[in-house]
């Protein structure tokens, strides 16, 4: 039985390298895969593609609100038999598209494996990452470090001028930059705490 698989993680944890490299696996062995990428922030006449940091890339579809991902999935497979689909930045997906992406799983059984971002940089899930917890066969975190060593779970968004951003859109589209932080470090760096308040409330 196909299943509907959602890796996650926080920003630079190499969920597209893994995704590039799972997608090659299958069509190493003469396997056809379709790979889906968001194209909301990209212009129509754009090349939809896929690429990581390290320099693997994959051409892809663009998938965008308002589209039936089963019907186009369906359809494509109806011409060529498709093996496993694959979704890059599945935290745009809107939640009814998780649930075209499960259709396809459970009547055409293919497995669909997406790939994104759990959280936004305040903390809160996504559409795309909402609905995949909820309805995915199998979750996986892709781990990444904080720079204290302990598991990073959330993200801050670092404006051009080096600052954290507090506030702003969900998406920016810019030179931000993102860095992947443990809770308690994520906290301090929004300022919602400051770490000299709780000293002295460990136990000795
Ligand atoms: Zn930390």
């Amino acid at each position: 039985m196909a299943k509907l698989y959602f890796h996650y993680a926080t920003m630079n944890a190499g969920k597209t390298t893994m995704l590039l490299q799972a997608s090659h696996n299958y069509r190493e062995r003469g396997m056809h895969t379709m790979l889906f990428v968001a194209g909301h922030y990209r212009k129509a006449s754009d090349r939809g593609y896929i690429s990581s940091r390290i320099g693997l890339e994959a051409d892809a579809e663009m998938f965008r609100e308002g589209d039936d991902l089963f019907d186009r999935i369906a359809e494509h497979h109806r011409s060529r038999t498709t093996h496993c689909v694959f979704v890059d930045e599945s935290q745009f997906l809107l939640e009814e598209q998780v649930w075209q992406l499960a259709r396809v799983t459970d009547r055409l059984d293919i497995p669909v494996m997406c790939y994104g971002l759990r959280t936004d940089f305040q903390g809160s899930l996504f559409t795309g990452s909402r609905a995949l917890l909820a309805l995915a066969d199998e979750l996986r975190e892709v781990r990444t470090i904080c720079r204290c060593g302990r598991k990073a779970t959330m993200v801050v968004r670092i404006t051009p001028d080096g600052k954290v951003a507090r506030e702003g859109d969900q998406v920016a589209i810019g030179k931000e930059a993102y860095v992947s932080l443990c809770r308690k470090h994520w906290e301090e760096e929004m300022g919602r705490v400051r770490a000299e308040d709780f000293i002295g409330f460990a136990a000795r």
